[in-house]
């Protein structure tokens, strides 16, 4: 038997990559856009608190199990900035293209590089669910001032990964989710969920 679960965002990537891995343990994703649920607020300072606000919201407006992501760039030299404030870094209205230019300016002045991506997954079998599933991934790599590669979205052009000799958005989808954050959260995710 399949269960319905709601996933708490309307992207069509995310939506494509979770479900693959979701199908096989018997979920049938529905974006939360199908149930015409307006998207939540984020207002905390934890990607696991938006994840469960945005998971609770969905599964409240559904009456359906729900998923939630969270996710971010996190610099080192910058005290983990962008963090959860990364869709928005570089303020209203969202601009992948601003938000980077933003960063490496910000960076200009620091010699540590170091940053990685951070990703959470909140599951919850309904909105007052007491023990909500939670499974993270972590990604390391660099800033590079020069942007290199067409793929991927966000950050990705500038996130360099020194053992591949590549940015992020010079790697497949493919490739990508075989070791990213998003990827290695989905996977932890599914192996509780089993
Ligand atoms: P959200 O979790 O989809 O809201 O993503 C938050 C923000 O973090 C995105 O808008 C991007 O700026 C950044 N981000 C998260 N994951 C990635 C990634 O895999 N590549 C590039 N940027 C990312």
């Amino acid at each position: 038997m399949t269960q319905r679960l709601i996933l708490a965002s309307n992207n069509a990537g995310k939506l494509k990559e979770f479900a693959q891995l979701l199908a096989p343990i018997g979920f049938d994703l529905h974006p939360q856009g199908e149930f015409n649920v307006p998207e939540a607020e984020e207002p905390f300072g934890t990607f696991v608190e938006n994840a469960l606000q945005k998971a609770r919201h969905a599964a409240r407006l559904t009456g359906l199990p729900a998923l939630a992501d969270d996710s971010g760039v996190c610099v080192n030299a910058l005290g983990g900035a962008p963090g959860v404030l990364s869709a928005r870094y570089a303020g209203e209205p969202k601009s992948d293209a601003r938000n980077s230019a933003k960063l490496i300016a910000d960076l200009a002045a620091h010699a540590d590089k170091s940053a990685y991506y951070y990703c959470v997954l909140v599951y919850v079998r309904h909105a007052d669910d007491p023990q909500p599933v939670i499974a993270d991934g972590v990604w390391r790599g660099q800033i590079v001032d020069m942007p290199r590669g067409e793929g991927g979205f966000g950050y990705d052009p500038h996130f360099l990964l020194p053992a591949l000799g590549k940015t992020a958005a010079e790697l497949s989808a493919l490739d990508k989710n075989a070791i990213s954050h998003r990827g290695q959260a989905l996977r932890a995710l599914v192996e509780k969920l089993k």
